[in-house]
């Protein structure tokens, strides 16, 4: 397997943030990440009224997963550098299984996005391909939502019924191609 099933929940919190419409308050926001074992105690939280910082973060986490999203190279080393500074790992001895592990201790929300853009970009893991994102145009505006499929074929389209509208939008461009060429 490419991806464990931490990981696999930890995009899957990164990708909700990147697609939520509207961030009212910051613990929208740090709710969605509060649960995960790799997120400490020391993870930081800021006054519910400082949501313009997580609306910038959303930015630039959009930014990086449609740069991925799209093969571009050009967000690596943004994410290398931010990694660097935000995330922090530990060693601890586990006294139940009685050995030394190396754990990760995300302690922000910066450090979880970073992270798992890190995840994405992983050559090793091979992840890149796994995330979709859905370009079905709704009154003239792309969906933008992305979705990250873990095990199978992967979903491009954000849900099933966008899939379908998208396949409706091509079956009836082919028809109107194949009206032009018989004309
Ligand atoms: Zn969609």
């Amino acid at each position: 397997m490419t991806v464990t099933a931490l990981e696999n929940s930890l995009i899957q919190a990164v990708l909700k943030f990147a697609n939520l419409r509207h961030i009212k308050h910051t613990k929208q926001v740090e709710d969605l990440f509060g649960n995960h074992p790799w997120v400490g105690p020391y993870f930081k939280v800021i006054p519910l009224e400082d949501v313009e910082a997580y609306r910038n973060d959303q930015q630039r986490l959009r930014e990086w997963l449609e740069g991925i999203a799209h093969n571009r190279k050009k967000v690596v080393s943004e994410v290398a550098s931010l990694l660097k500074t935000k995330v922090d790992t530990a060693i601890i001895f586990n006294e139940d299984k009685q050995q030394i592990e190396f754990v990760y201790a995300l302690s922000g929300v910066e450090a979880c996005c970073s992270f798992v853009a890190a995840l994405l970009l992983d050559k090793k893991r091979g992840l890149t391909k796994r995330l979709g994102l859905c370009d079905l145009k709704i009154e003239g505006k792309e969906c933008g939502r992305f979705r990250f499929t873990a095990k199978g074929k992967p979903y491009k389209y954000c849900s099933a019924s966008h899939s379908k509208e998208a396949d409706k939008i091509k079956a009836r461009r082919r028809v109107k191609l194949w009206r032009v060429y018989r004309q």
